[in-house]
């Protein structure tokens, strides 16, 4: 339910009471309150309001950040999605998303379901200069975050060698949602001195050996991909590395029975339509061939394994905080989400910061190799 309050809010902003009533019925539109700032998040969406966008007491609205097409044949799919338009080419850093918004005067992370972070929050002002909310309180920072100290993806690119860090790759307006055109958020991040994802340059389709061997570079280096986008960022597409497809296979094994089978056969799918577009043959093939049949079984079997000596499925994340509240506060960030975590070890790191290790178990998947460990028949 959504206070009357809010509700005035929503059918201000053009929500129609009727798609608002449905929502409402259904928990598609959620209240949540974080350190006293309340806002509502859209978890379907309706008439403009995309999945995971956010509307807070004072009426500033930030869409959910949209979802971008993949192509999976790069020489077809740039040609369809981009016909003779130059297009730039971005890495696809490996993180979470983040939406940096400022609401009144704070400065708040949130994830792309619409939930304030309570750990992303408590960092960004390490990573963002505030001037750039001062002179543009009306824009939102989307980026990644991303390092080997994360509490939502298991590992980070390989050059973030600690910690966590923040990868800007859009700039949006509040309200409308709309993106500022690339070369103008390449200069803004500049001029702020806001960290970016690693940009390529602008590309066409003339270009195409270049980006096959820029995929292919980015492949040997352990980075996931590119986004490709117009400068006027009206079409936007993604490619994602062979490395990046069997990397996603070896983590998501490991919890197998957690995850659903779309998420392996999407990758697997991926990795075939590279082999089939570069032509690959012979040994080449055979080597990936290996690392996929590795990736999926590998991890698979080593859970079986510590299930079947009395263990459980478990994953076993650090994060850096400047207050420990803020670990508690992940854990019922995590609880509402339907994931429980527990805190398991806090360490001062004698800088003002402590770094946190905390437990993620998987009592489905661990349930589920147990009973099929134990000779249950299906
Ligand atoms: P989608 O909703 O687009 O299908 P997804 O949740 O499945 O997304 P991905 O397939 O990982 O996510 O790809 C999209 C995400 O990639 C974006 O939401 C963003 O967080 C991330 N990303 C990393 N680098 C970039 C970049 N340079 N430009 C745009 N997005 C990027």
């Amino acid at each position: 339910m959504v206070s009357s309050s809010f509700r005035a809010t929503l059918l201000k902003l053009g929500v129609p009471e009727d798609r608002l009533a449905v929502l409402e019925g259904k928990g598609g539109v959620v209240e949540g309150e974080f350190e006293g700032i309340r806002y509502v998040r859209f978890r379907d969406s309706a008439k403009g309001f995309r999945r995971g966008t956010v509307v807070f007491e004072n009426g500033d609205v930030v869409l959910g950040f949209p979802h971008i097409k993949r192509v999976v044949q790069l020489g077809r799919g740039i040609k369809r999605v981009f016909k003779n338009r130059p297009f730039y080419v971005e890495e696809k850093v490996d993180g979470y998303n983040v939406r940096v918004v400022k609401v009144k005067d704070r400065v708040l992370a949130l994830t792309r379901g619409g939930f304030i972070c309570p750990f992303t929050t408590e960092r960004i002002l390490d990573f963002i200069n505030d001037e750039f909310f001062k002179d543009y309180p009306n824009l939102v920072l989307a980026g990644e975050m991303a390092g080997p100290e994360s509490p939502y993806i298991v590992e980070g690119p390989p050059y973030v060698k600690e910690d966590i860090e923040f990868f800007l790759f859009d700039i949006q307006e509040k309200g409308t949602g709309r993106s500022l055109p690339v070369e103008e958020r390449y200069k803004l991040a500049e001029e702020y001195g806001i960290e970016q994802v690693e940009r390529f340059g602008l590309f066409n389709r003339s270009r195409i050996d270049e980006l096959y061997d820029l995929i292919e570079r980015l492949s040997r280096e352990k980075r996931e991909g590119v986004v490709m986008k117009t400068p006027d960022m009206k079409r936007i597409a993604k490619y994602v590395t062979p490395y990046a497809n069997i990397n996603d296979i070896k983590i998501g094994s490991h919890i197998f029975f957690d995850l659903p089978h779309g998420y392996f056969m999407g990758r697997i799918k991926r990795l075939a339509f590279y082999l089939a577009e570069k032509h690959l043959r012979g040994e080449e093939f055979d080597e990936y061939a290996k690392a996929l049949g590795k990736a999926l079984l590998r991890p698979f079997v080593e859970s079986i394994h510590e299930v079947a000596n009395g263990g459980e499925v478990e994953e076993v994340f650090t994060v850096r905080v400047k207050s420990i509240s803020t670990a508690h506060k992940m854990v019922t960030h995590f609880e509402r989400l339907g994931v429980k975590i527990h805190i398991e070890d806090i360490e001062d790191l004698g800088n003002g910061y402590w770094r946190i290790t905390f437990k993620r178990v998987y009592p489905d998947a661990t349930r589920e190799i147990r009973e099929l460990w134990n000779g249950r028949a299906f």
